[in-house]
């Protein structure tokens, strides 16, 4: 039987280890401080949102939602960004994407100072990542590599594949494992042979966003499965495919991940979706926002 690798558990040892340091914080004066610009009405990026600030709520970090019209400027982004940069009581800024398509993000999302880019996405971020210094960390990957330690599952020395190369969860994935000492490969849509791929691997990532792409037979027998995808059906057809039929059934709608959820008894591991790596992004958005406020404290 495989083990299932819990995300639920993973986050509550985090956010467990979070609570003193933020008291400390706070007693030395002022709580954390994490800014989240949200423009435009994207309802998920409003649910997304929302759980952050509840999450930070819980954990007596100080947020602030800033919500500039879905017609806002580039300019007005700018503005808002540089003013963010500038004040003392924010130590992070997250700006939801997408945002509104008149609106240069890259540009957005490089006015960020570089010491309040709490979803490391800025280049200065990028560059510590790839040279293995101190830095923020994209929050999914960082949330993984959790997982990986968390469970003691070895990396050093083992074969990683990481299936999808964007910038937020395939390739600051793929440099992680690398700094854990896997030797790893990349996929994406032009990969030859993605299966032949993943089943060289004794690690499989996939963060590429198809439902239940990844079948039963990308995987050797023993290998850990980490399923960063999240995919909502909309068809019982589909549903029905990605092995989320009776979910359909029951709801309406079903969500799934990248791997295909009922064929994988020959693992020895795997993160269930919901309730895997999930759990992890918004718990490893704290622990960014935490550090960057100990970094502004010392
Ligand atoms: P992107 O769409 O930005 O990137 C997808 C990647 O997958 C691309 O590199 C693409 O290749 C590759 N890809 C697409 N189709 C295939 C295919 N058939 N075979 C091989 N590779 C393929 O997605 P994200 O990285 O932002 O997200 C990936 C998934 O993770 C999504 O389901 C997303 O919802 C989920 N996600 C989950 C989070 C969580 O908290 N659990 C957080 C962030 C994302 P190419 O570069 O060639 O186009």
């Amino acid at each position: 039987m495989p083990r299932i690798l819990d995300g639920k558990w993973v986050r509550d040892q985090i956010v467990m280890e979070l609570r003193p340091r933020i008291e400390r914080l706070r007693s030395r004066g002022r709580a954390p401080g994490l800014a989240v610009i949200l423009a435009g009405n994207d309802p998920a990026s409003e649910i997304y949102v929302r759980n952050k600030v509840r999450t930070c709520e819980e954990l007596g970090i100080f947020s602030e939602k800033l919500t500039p019209a879905a017609t806002s400027t580039t300019a007005e982004l700018l503005d808002l960004v540089d003013g963010l940069n500038r004040r003392p009581d924010i130590d992070g800024i997250l700006v939801q994407m997408p945002l509104p398509p008149q609106i240069d993000s890259r540009r957005v999302l490089h006015a960020i100072a570089p010491d309040k880019d709490v979803d490391g996405f800025h280049p200065v971020s990028v560059g510590h990542l790839v040279a293995n210094s101190p830095g923020p960390v994209a929050c999914t990957p960082a949330g993984v590599m959790e997982i990986l330690r968390r469970y003691e599952i070895p990396v050093a020395g083992r074969k990683a594949v990481v299936a999808g190369r964007s910038d937020i969860v395939g390739k600051p994935m793929a440099m992680l494992l690398l700094h854990a000492n896997a030797t790893v490969t990349i996929c994406h849509s032009r990969t030859a042979d993605l299966a032949a791929e993943c089943r060289a691997g004794d690690i499989v990532v996939a963060a590429i966003g198809r439902p239940a792409l990844l079948r039963g037979n990308f995987f050797k027998p023993g290998a850990v499965v980490i399923d960063v995808g999240i995919n909502r059906l909309t068809t019982a057809e589909q549903a029905e495919a990605a092995g989320r039929g009776a979910e359909f059934a029951r709801k309406g709608t079903a969500m799934v991940g990248d791997v295909h959820p009922l064929e994988l008894e020959h693992v020895a591991a795997y993160t269930p979706v919901p309730g895997g790596v999930g759990p992890l992004t918004i718990a490893m958005l704290m622990s960014n926002t935490v550090k960057l406020a100990e970094a502004h404290a010392a």
